[in-house]
C-alpha cells in the first residue's frame, strides 16, 4: 500500500493486508501523534488495510519542529509517555521501564536476589515483559504457563511462552488443565453460578499457588500493570467493595505456611508501555485477545480511565498510587479479612477459608467437580497439548 506522510512530506510503501497499528509500528510512528485517513475518512488502529490502499498519515501535534527528541539523550524518540511529560529513544525507554520496576520492587520490598520467583506467563505482553525484565535484572525467575484449552488462542499462547523460555534458557513449568485436572475452560461455558472467566481465574490462582508451593517458590509475580490495577480499583470503589479494597495491593503476604507471597512489579507502567517494551526488545507476544473475553467489565473501567487520562495525563497513576500510598495504609492496614480463618482443604490440602467445626473444601475442588461432571455429560476435552509444547522448548516440570 502507499502511505503518504504530510508535513514533512514523504511516501512509503508497506505490504498489505495489515492493521493500521502494525503499519504505524513498522514505520516507527507513534499512533498518538497522528491521524490515519483512508478515502477521506478517519480509521482506528485495528482497521485492516488492503495491499492496494492509499493511506494518509497526518501529524496532529502543533508547535513541534520535526520528530520528538528523547528527553534524556536527545536522540530521535520512538515513544512519548504523556504521564511523565517525556519522550524516549529505544535504549532510554528500556532504562525507564527497568527504573519503574526497580522503584516498585524497592518501595514495597517485593523481591530479594535470594528469592526464588515464579512468574505467571500467559503469552501476552505484560507477563512476558515482566519475566524478561526480571531476568535482565538478575533475579531468579522461572515461568509457569497454564494451558486453558481455548482452541487456537491457547495453542499460540503456549507456543509463544515455550519459544521465549527456550530463547532465554529459562525454566518453564507447563501445566494443562485438561491433562492435569480433567477439564478445560470452554467446558465451563454455561455452568450455573460461575462464568467461564470466573472458572478460568479460579483455576489460574489455584494452579499458580499449587506449583509455587510444590516447588518451594518464595514469591509469585504477575504482570498486572497500571491500567489493570487502576481499573480494578475503580470497579471496587464504584461498588464500594470494601473487602476487595482491603485485599487490593501490589504485595500480598503469604497467607499460610508454605505459601508464597504475591507481587505485581509492573504496577507503575501502563499497557502501552509494556507493549512498546516488547516491540523494542523483539519479544514475540500474543496480540490477539482471548476469544472468551466478551463482557469483561474491567474493559469498561479501562475505557473510562483512558478517557480521563487523555484529558488529564497522570490521572490514572494519581488514582492508583494515592490509594496505595495513602488510603490503603490509613484505612485498610489490617488487610486480608480472610487470612485468619484459613485451613487446609480436605481434598487437595491447599489453604482455604474455613468455618468452625467443619472440614473445609476449597472453591477450586467444588467447582472442578461440577465442571468435570459437565464434561462427562458432554464428552471429554482434547488433551495432549503439553506434549507438543514440551517439544518446542522450555524445561518442563509441571504439576
Ligand atoms: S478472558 Fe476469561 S477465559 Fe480468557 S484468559 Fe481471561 S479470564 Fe480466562
Ligand atoms: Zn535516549
Ligand atoms: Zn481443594
Amino acid at each position: 500500500m502507499k502511505v503518504v506522510f504530510r508535513n514533512p512530506s514523504r511516501t512509503e510503501a508497506v505490504a498489505g493486508p495489515a492493521r493500521v497499528g502494525d503499519v504505524l509500528a513498522r514505520l516507527g510512528v507513534n499512533p498518538e501523534t497522528v491521524l490515519v485517513i483512508v478515502d477521506g475518512a478517519l480509521v482506528t488502529k485495528d482497521v485492516v488495510l488492503l495491499d492496494d490502499a492509499e493511506v494518509e498519515v497526518r501529524p496532529v501535534i502543533s508547535g513541534g519542529a520535526g520528530p520528538a527528541r528523547c528527553s534524556r539523550c536527545r536522540a530521535t524518540a520512538v515513544i512519548e509517555v504523556a504521564r511523565h511529560r517525556a519522550a524516549y529513544c529505544g535504549d532510554c525507554f528500556l532504562d525507564h521501564v527497568r527504573a519503574q520496576v526497580r522503584d516498585a520492587i524497592d518501595r514495597h520490598r517485593m523481591l530479594s536476589y535470594d528469592d526464588r520467583i515464579l512468574v505467571a506467563v500467559s503469552g501476552g505482553k505484560d507477563s512476558l515483559a515482566l519475566w524478561d525484565v526480571l531476568l535482565d535484572m538478575g533475579y531468579r525467575a522461572d515461568g509457569l504457563y497454564l494451558g486453558l484449552g481455548i482452541g487456537a488462542y491457547s495453542d499460540r499462547s503456549g507456543a509463544t511462552v515455550a519459544g521465549f523460555a527456550q530463547e532465554r534458557g529459562a525454566t518453564l513449568h507447563l501445566v494443562d488443565l485438561a491433562d492435569g485436572y480433567g477439564y478445560d475452560v470452554p467446558a465451563a461455558t454455561g455452568l450455573r453460578g460461575r462464568s467461564s472467566c470466573g472458572v478460568c481465574g479460579l483455576s489460574k490462582r489455584y494452579v499458580f499457588n499449587r506449583v509455587a508451593r510444590d516447588h518451594g517458590y518464595d514469591v509469585m509475580a504477575t504482570g498486572h500493570n497500571l491500567d489493570d490495577e487502576a481499573a480494578q480499583l475503580l470497579g471496587n470503589v464504584l461498588r464500594w467493595q470494601t473487602p476487595f479494597l482491603a485485599r487490593q495491593s501490589v504485595v500480598l503476604p503469604a497467607t499460610a505456611a508454605g505459601m508464597a507471597r504475591k507481587v505485581k512489579p509492573l504496577y507503575r507502567l501502563g499497557e502501552r508501555e509494556m507493549a512498546a517494551y516488547c516491540v523494542i526488545k523483539g519479544i514475540d507476544y500474543v496480540v490477539e485477545e482471548c476469544p472468551m473475553v466478551g463482557g469483561n467489565t474491567v474493559l469498561r473501567y479501562k475505557d473510562a480511565l483512558n478517557a480521563l487520562e487523555v484529558a488529564s495525563p497522570g490521572t490514572k497513576a494519581q488514582f492508583l498510587f494515592g490509594f496505595l500510598d495513602r488510603v490503603r495504609p490509613a484505612y485498610f492496614a489490617t488487610a486480608d479479612p480472610e487470612a485468619a480463618t484459613l485451613a487446609p482443604c480436605g481434598e487437595c490440602g491447599q489453604p482455604t477459608p474455613s468455618s468452625e467445626g467443619r472440614a473445609p473444601r476449597c472453591a477450586f475442588c467444588r467447582t472442578r467437580e461440577r465442571v468435570v461432571a459437565a464434561v462427562a455429560a458432554r464428552g471429554a476435552p482434547s488433551a495432549g497439548r503439553l506434549v507438543q509444547l514440551e517439544q518446542q522448548g522450555g524445561r518442563e516440570s509441571g504439576a
